[in-house]
Order: structure tokens, then C-alpha cells, then sequence
């Protein structure tokens, strides 16, 4: 029997506003435990919410960026269960009304193809705080200052086919809501996580499966190791005689494993209502037509442009607008390199991304500057260097020994361009290998390579290959 996946991602991504949802408290991130929560985020008697109007600027933000329609009346309702770090007894939610409603993304899948994603509704809602079950012996601690932290829940449709493309579905999203400002994206932190719900069905079904919903993953590696394990259980579950029940299950990273929370049977009664607290919220076309005045060139449409523009593949414009810091950066270069579009995306794909990569620094970190590669590569198109010699400058601008004209200078790494000095070393790599001379003069067209490789090393690598390989030719054949 062959097996189909379906998954659905609801997406936390907490909004980048300066205060919180309901109330004036700060949202910035380590204070110390329970400085940041204010009479309203601690639930005290006699207090009341008030929206934040920048958490619905945000919310529509997506919205539109994703296509999705705005409710011009949503209503916030009270979502009821009891937790130590929810103080109140009830979190403040949208449940049968959301702001953002039949939205839809495009992922862009390993072959190259894209395919639509339906989203099915964002709404707005308020965080919980923290406890902390590690910090005191045999206590746990709460924590408050995340009650009340906006949080934007997207939920997708059941559209989702593998765990492949479950995270490039939520790579995408995370992208986009850093392109737009609305969500500082940052995982460890917990400002975006993302509960993800599997089941499997036979192949050709047009019935979904029953599902599990996998809670709080919060890095892209355990949303496709989670997704994964979960759906060889399911399948293992099946084929053995057995029914999967719908629950609720947690991801343990250390063991790579998923493990039941609770069931369905076990699941909570919300008893949502209205907040009798909070008006509805009515959001006028003016409002929205403020708002779309203020979105930015959309990755979709920044990665159109590149390629269209800088004359790149699919693949090379998709990664370098993958991030807005990326696609910045390599503007940037761009601007310096006069234009050099194909040479530029080479460089920031090829060893530029190796080192911030294996430095583990963001590219805004970057020791090497936009202005630094920008104004190497024209050493490269002005022949002062061979892109071979560039890595040797790039890796000592990234060391922090200058400019590429600075490096080149000291390490003496001009290129020789002088075709007489090049016919000399030519002529003792020849007189030094005769046996092989011979060979290539009898037909061994291969040693060609050998010859080349020989010249650039006696060179130091400083010859131009473009000449070295013209007199070769020109002398080896006699
Ligand atoms: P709830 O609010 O109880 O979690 P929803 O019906 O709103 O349930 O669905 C939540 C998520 O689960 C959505 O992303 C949806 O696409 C996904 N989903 C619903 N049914 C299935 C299913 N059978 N298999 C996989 N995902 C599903
Ligand atoms: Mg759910």
C-alpha cells in the first residue's frame, strides 16, 4: 500500500510591536523575570484591555502580502483554561472571527516547480508567560513578562504533502514576515514556533486521515525530524492493525521521537465567548489602503526582479532574496562592482555564503563588507587578479587585512599579465617535462591540463589563465 502525507502548520509569530496587546508593558526580550508585567498582563481585578492599534497594522501586513481578504469586523473572544502562567484564567484570542481570512502562499519545491499554499486564517492573540521548571529545586518559577506578547496565529491548509515541504512552507513565511517587519523571526527565542498536524492516508484518497497535532516546534530541523518520525508511526500504526487516535503530542529532540500529551477524550473544553471586555474590531478601507502604502517589494516579487534584472537563474534569485538582509547585501555589491550582476551573485552564493556559514555569523556581521567584495571584483574584471587569487584576497579581507587593493599590494599578488615573462616560465615547464612533451605531440591531448597546472604553479598562480592558455597552445604545438 502507498501512503500519502497531509499536514496543516499553525504558526506562532509573536509581532514586533514595542508594547504589548492589551496593555502598555514593554515586549523586549530577557528583562528580568516579572518586571514587564503590568496590572493588565498579571489579570488584576478592575483592570481593562486595550488593543494595540500596531498588532492589527501588522496583522493586515500579512494579510495583504499574502493575498488573504481583511475582515472589516473581527471579534476577540476568551479562551478558557486554567495554567499557572496564564493568570487570568482565559487567553484573549480571535476564534470565530479572524482579522485575515483565505490567504495563500507559493513554496518553491526541490525540483524547481512552486506550488500554492492555502492559508486559511491569521488571527490575533495574546502570549501566555513562562514557567520555568529547571531554575528552582522541586518549584517551578513563573515568569510573566511574556503574558500579553502579541502573537499572529496562521494556520495553513491541510495542503502540505511532506515534511520537505512543510518547512519550506514555514522557511517562506518566515522570510516573509522579516521582509515585512511585523516578526523579529528569532527562533531560539521562541518569536516563532509552529505546531504542525500529520496524518497519512492511502495513496488516491481524497478523505483526510486522522490527524495528530505536534506542539511548539521551534527550529526548522525538528519540524522535518518531528513530521517525519511521526509519519512512519502513523504508517507503521496502520499496516500493523492498529487506528491512529487524534491527540496532541510533543517532540522529544533528544531522542528524536514523538510521544503522546493528551487525547482527544482528554482534549479541553475552551468554552470561547466574546470578551465583553474589547469591542469588536472594525477595520475601515482607509485604514487598509494605509497600510498597503507601507509594504515593501515582496520576496516573490524582489526574486522575479533579480532575475529578470540581474539576469540570474531561478535558483540563484530565490536564495539571494531568500532573506531582505541577503538580497541588500548583494545590491550593494552590485553597486560597487559596476553592475558585475553574474560575477556578484557568484561570489555572495559561492564563498562568501561558506565562510558566514561556517562562522556561524548573520550577514549583517559580516567582516566582509558589501563596499570590500564589491570593489575585489573589480580587480577581478580589471585583470589585476585571477578569480583563483580572489579567494586568496577574500579570505584575507575576511582576516581583516584591509581592502583587496591593500592585500594585493602586500602579499604581491598582481596578476602577470606580461606575456613575455609568461612564455618564459612556458618555456622551462616545457624544457623540464620532456617526457610529456613528447606524449602530447604524439596525440595526448589530455596533458594539455598538466601543462596549464604547471604554468600556474610555477607562476604562484599569479599567471592569466586566459594568456597562459593561448601561448600554451601556441607552443606546446611547436
Ligand atoms: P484545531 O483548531 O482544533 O487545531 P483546525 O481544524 O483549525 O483544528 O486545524 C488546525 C490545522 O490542522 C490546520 O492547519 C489544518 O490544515 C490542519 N488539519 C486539519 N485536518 C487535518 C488532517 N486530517 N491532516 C493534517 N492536517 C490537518
Ligand atoms: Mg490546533
Amino acid at each position: 500500500m502507498e501512503w500519502e502525507t497531509v499536514i496543516g502548520l499553525e504558526i506562532h509569530a509573536q509581532l514586533a510591536t514595542k508594547s504589548k496587546i492589551f496593555s502598555g508593558a514593554s515586549t523586549a526580550y530577557g528583562a528580568p523575570p516579572n518586571t514587564q508585567a503590568c496590572a493588565v498582563d498579571l489579570g488584576l481585578p478592575g483592570v481593562l484591555p486595550v488593543l494595540n492599534k500596531d498588532a492589527v497594522r501588522m496583522a493586515v501586513k500579512l494579510g495583504l502580502a499574502t493575498g488573504a481578504k481583511i475582515a472589516p469586523r473581527s471579534v476577540f473572544a476568551r479562551k478558557n483554561y486554567f495554567y499557572p502562567d496564564l493568570p487570568k484564567g482565559y487567553q484573549i484570542s480571535q476564534y470565530e472571527l479572524p482579522v485575515v481570512e483565505h490567504g495563500h502562499m507559493d513554496i518553491e519545491l526541490e525540483d524547481g516547480s512552486s506550488k500554492t499554499i492555502g492559508i486559511t486564517r491569521a488571527h490575533l492573540e495574546e502570549d501566555a508567560g513562562k514557567s520555568l521548571h529547571e531554575d528552582f529545586h522541586g518549584l517551578t518559577g513563573v515568569d510573566l513578562n511574556r503574558a500579553g506578547t502579541p502573537l499572529l496565529e496562521v494556520v495553513s491548509e491541510p495542503d502540505l504533502r511532506s515534511a520537505k515541504e512543510a518547512v519550506a512552507y514555514m522557511k517562506k513565511l518566515h522570510s516573509l514576515v522579516r521582509y515585512l517587519e511585523i516578526c523579529d523571526g528569532n527562533m531560539q527565542e521562541g518569536s516563532f514556533r509552529c505546531d504542525a498536524n500529520v496524518s497519512v492516508r492511502p495513496k488516491g484518497s481524497d478523505k483526510l486521515g486522522t490527524r495528530c497535532e505536534i506542539k511548539n516546534l521551534n527550529s526548522f530541523r525538528f519540524v522535518e525530524r518531528a513530521i517525519n518520525y511521526e509519519i512512519e508511526r502513523q504508517i507503521d500504526l496502520i499496516e500493523g492493525g492498529g487506528k491512529v487516535v487524534q491527540e496532541t503530542r510533543l517532540y522529544d529532540a533528544d531522542k528524536d521521537e514523538t510521544r503522546s500529551m493528551r487525547s482527544k477524550e482528554e482534549a479541553m473544553d475552551y468554552r470561547y465567548f466574546p470578551d465583553p471586555d474589547l469591542l469588536p474590531l472594525e477595520i475601515e478601507q482607509a485604514f487598509i489602503s494605509e497600510v498597503q502604502r507601507t509594504l515593501p517589494e515582496l520576496p516573490d516579487e524582489k526574486k522575479e526582479r533579480f532575475a529578470y534584472e540581474y539576469g540570474l537563474s531561478p535558483y540563484e534569485a530565490a536564495v539571494l532574496t531568500g532573506s531582505r538582509e541577503l538580497a541588500d547585501y548583494y545590491e550593494a555589491v552590485i553597486q560597487t562592482a559596476n553592475g558585475e550582476a553574474k560575477l556578484a551573485a557568484n561570489w555572495v552564493l559561492g564563498e562568501l555564503s561558506g565562510a558566514i556559514n561556517k562562522s556561524g555569523l548573520d550577514i549583517t556581521q559580516s567582516p566582509v563588507s558589501p563596499a570590500l567584495l564589491g570593489g575585489m571584483l573589480n580587480r577581478i574584471t580589471d585583470n589585476t587578479i585571477s578569480g583563483k587569487i580572489a579567494k586568496t584576497v577574500f579570505e584575507a579581507m575576511w582576516n581583516g587585512e584591509g581592502d583587496a587593493d591593500a592585500v594585493i599590494d602586500k602579499r604581491g599578488l598582481k596578476q602577470v599579465t606580461d606575456s613575455g615573462a609568461i612564455e618564459k616560465v612556458i618555456d622551462d615547464v616545457m624544457a623540464a617535462n620532456p617526457g610529456q612533451l613528447a606524449d602530447y605531440r604524439a596525440g595526448k591531448d589530455k596533458l594539455f591540463g598538466f601543462f596549464v597546472g604547471q604554468v600556474m604553479k610555477l607562476s604562484q598562480g599569479k599567471a592569466n589563465p586566459a594568456q597562459v592558455n593561448a601561448l600554451l597552445k601556441k607552443k606546446l604545438n611547436g
